[in-house]
């Protein structure tokens, strides 16, 4: 057993609103412990942590935007956010959901709280990550996948120690429920008050967890608090999870892409002239159409 320790324990950061209808913290690439490359491939981590939002009937959300060279990905906890893009998907996604967007070449979108839930109001929970393409993969045609709870493969841990939901990637034989273009690992660890879960992760993976719901003690040695990010070491294999009461922890690990970055607002590309492009494209009207 080599153990993979927690490099850092990060608090959430001040949050920041995304239209009207995301309070985020940005864990990454905003904290001083992660710029853009650190948590490779995963590129970027909004979180709205638990969040009442009070009934409205105005639609909150963030308008038409565009997107290139990455995906994004949605994770609900707590509401519903609905979803449009100008490659003609579209959906709504609740607790437990997830949504998996391949930009790639480009798209735009609008990602708002849904009708009903907005005009009854609740608590609103999500995560959003960008995961970055390689560069042969930044200009393919762009997916979108919904994936509903029911639909997500998940393995039931031994000792009613609780459930692990395989996003991406594979647990214990257990295929993730989303296609991705490179190796990474993405679960949703639902474990009862004193079930612990194991990971192992290649050493140079990059590796973190969110603690969305309770708290939890990491490899024995570390307790990260509620709505804390913990950045975990470049090497070590094993991570053992405690719930020290009931918690919901989302784990990500994935091999870094170790190409060029060039980042502008919505566009993740390899060379600043590829932004510029991105730029000539969307004002050309080349990332589609899709109505406000
Ligand atoms: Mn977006």
């Amino acid at each position: 057993m080599s153990t993979k320790h927690i490099e850092h324990i990060i608090a959430p950061p001040p949050h920041h609103f995304v239209g009207d209808g995301f309070r985020v913290h940005n864990f990454f690439p905003g904290t001083p412990q992660i710029d853009m490359q650190r948590m490779s491939p995963f590129i970027l981590m909004d979180y709205n942590s638990k969040f009442y939002f009070p009934p409205t009937l105005h639609e909150r959300g963030v308008g038409v935007h565009p997107h290139r060279g990455f995906e994004t990905v949605t994770i609900a906890y707590k509401g519903k956010v609905a979803h449009h893009d100008s490659a003609g998907n579209s959906g709504v996604i609740g607790e437990g959901d997830v949504q998996w967007m391949t930009a790639a070449a480009g798209i735009l979108h609008k990602e708002y709280h849904e009708k009903e839930f907005s005009q009854a109001g609740g608590d609103f929970q999500m995560v959003q990550l960008w995961v970055n393409l390689l560069a042969k993969h930044k200009m393919s045609t762009p997916k979108y996948q919904g994936i509903t709870n029911e639909k997500l493969n998940k393995y039931e841990l031994p000792n009613n120690a609780g459930t692990i939901e395989v996003i991406a990637g594979e647990y214990k034989g257990v295929k993730g429920s989303a296609s991705t273009f490179t190796p990474l690992h993405l679960h949703n660890a639902k474990l009862n008050k004193g079930g612990t879960a194991e990971f192992s992760f290649p050493a140079n993976y990059n590796t973190g967890l969110l603690v969305i719901e309770g708290e939890i003690r990491v490899n024995s040695e570390n307790k990260v608090p509620l709505n804390h990010f913990a950045l975990f070491e470049n090497k070590g294999v094993d991570i053992s999870v405690q719930a020290t009461e009931d918690a919901v922890v989302l784990i990500l690990s994935g091999e870094p892409i170790i190409e060029p970055m060039a980042a502008q607002g919505p566009f993740v590309m390899n060379y600043p002239a590829e932004i510029r492009q991105a730029m000539l494209d969307f004002g050309a009207g080349k990332f589609g159409h899709l109505e406000e």
